[in-house]
């Protein structure tokens, strides 16, 4: 009997996971599958590209995972049993259920609506590959001085603006921030940033919380009217509720809450990493959802479960950030080094050296899921005990 290890998304975290756990673990005693919604990678980092126009090609993931022994699982997860070990999927091939005897949980999130009126309906968004898409298509046919406001000061809020300010200069980009633009930067990049928006043309309406989205506005807490063809709506992620309707421990933001190992607290079996982990950094504040994040849990998750499985003792991987790097167009970024406390230092990286190095780690990131088997060791490691079934129910 093999163990069954089951990994949940193909995002950032999930893929390179799974081709992690199938490069260190013998295939004679381990299967590995992995359920993904959709056949390619989505690099979601690059999703604001997409939007505004830009050809992207992601890779399909059968690509990926040929040669690996990783199994492929298209379709759509919908329900979770932690007690029964199972997982509930729909796909094209009709679905059914997935036994598992360790889960890795790696659903990454979706946009945060956080209840505004008229978000659901009327806002675009850049966090999945569907609604940039939609959104791209909604651009093509804005003609010049159309209107765009990014709503939300956040990484994702300033990529997008100043992505779609330099793509498309006929257009009136504006991005309304609850604060100001770039607080948390330190004083040197925060003068960088509003250099950027200003020879971007960009409008920014500070300490503006919108609280209303309409067809060609976007209504400010104070009731001013902010004219907007498109509004994106760009303020959080939010994770989907299968963990929490699974009886998973989750936090108030529905994030399987997990240890330093990043196994889940209510339900030894399973493992979150990525945008749903409720992991605390070596700060003691929860890891934000982020990429660099996925890159910390999916490793400590990984070390993990092979370190259990194999009876070795489970080594810890490092939960620290070391800055923030944020593109402003194609040609320019800022990278601002941070402290432990997430606090930035006086040193940042701006302009096209810190745009290029940007780059570096977009590809990077890309290239490291796409060849999985790279640093193959020679030897996979076995089992060191046969997998408990006793208590489940369901059949493979
Ligand atoms: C435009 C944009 C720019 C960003 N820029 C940065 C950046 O510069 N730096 C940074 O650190 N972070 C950035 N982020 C955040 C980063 O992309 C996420 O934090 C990261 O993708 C999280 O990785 P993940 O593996 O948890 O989730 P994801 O990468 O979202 O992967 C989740 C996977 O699960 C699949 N999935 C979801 N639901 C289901 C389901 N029900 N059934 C089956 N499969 C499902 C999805 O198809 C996807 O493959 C950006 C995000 C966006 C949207």
């Amino acid at each position: 009997m093999k163990h069954r290890i089951v990994v949940l998304g193909a995002g950032y975290a999930g893929a390179f996971a799974a081709g992690n756990l199938a490069r260190r673990l013998s295939p004679a005693d381990t299967e590995i599958t992995v359920v993904n919604a959709v056949p390619d990678f989505v690099e979601r980092m690059r999703l604001h590209q997409l939007a505004i126009g830009q050809d992207l090609a992601f890779r399909k993931l059968a690509d990926v995972f040929a040669g690996t022994g990783v199994r492929l699982r298209l379709a759509r997860v919908t329900g979770v049993d932690p007690e029964r070990r199972t997982v509930a999927v729909t796909g094209e091939d009709g679905g059914g259920e997935l036994a598992y005897d360790t889960l890795l949980y790696t659903l990454g999130s979706s946009v945060a609506h956080h209840g505004v009126p008229g978000v659901a309906e009327f806002a675009f968004d850049v966090t999945a590959r569907s609604s940039a898409l939609r959104l791209r298509e909604r651009l093509a046919g804005l003609g010049e001085g159309g209107t765009v406001l990014v709503v939300g000061e956040g990484l994702t809020g300033i990529e997008t603006a100043t992505e779609f300010a330099e793509s498309r200069p006929d257009l009136s980009v504006a991005l309304a921030a609850r604060g100001e633009l770039g607080a948390w930067l330190s004083p040197k990049a925060r003068r960088h940033l509003r250099q950027a928006f200003d020879r971007l043309g960009i409008t920014v309406h500070e300490h503006t919380g919108i609280e209303a989205v309409e067809p060609t506005r976007a209504i400010a807490a104070d009731g001013t009217s902010i004219p907007a063809d498109v509004t994106v709506w760009s303020a959080g992620f939010a994770v989907h509720p299968i963990a929490a309707a699974s009886g998973l421990e989750v936090a108030e933001t529905g994030q399987i809450v997990v240890d330093r190992t990043m196994r889940s607290v209510s339900h030894p079996d399973v493992y979150a990493a990525g945008d749903c982990a409720y992991a605390i950094g070596e700060n003691g504040r929860p890891l934000p959802m982020s990429c660099a994040s996925a890159g910390f849990t999916n490793m400590q998750a990984t070390a993990a479960i092979i370190a259990r499985l194999t009876g070795s003792e489970v080594p810890t991987t490092g939960l620290k950030y070391y800055g923030n790097h944020i593109s402003l167009g194609r040609r320019d970024a800022i990278f601002q080094m941070v402290d432990g406390d997430v606090r930035p230092k006086s040193w940042y990286l701006g302009g096209r050296t810190a745009a290029r190095l940007k780059s570096g780690v977009l590809k990077g990131a890309g290239w490291g899921i796409a060849h999985p088997t790279f640093g193959m060791p020679k030897r996979k490691r076995r089992l060191a005990t046969a997998p408990d079934r006793s208590d489940a129910r369901v059949a493979a």
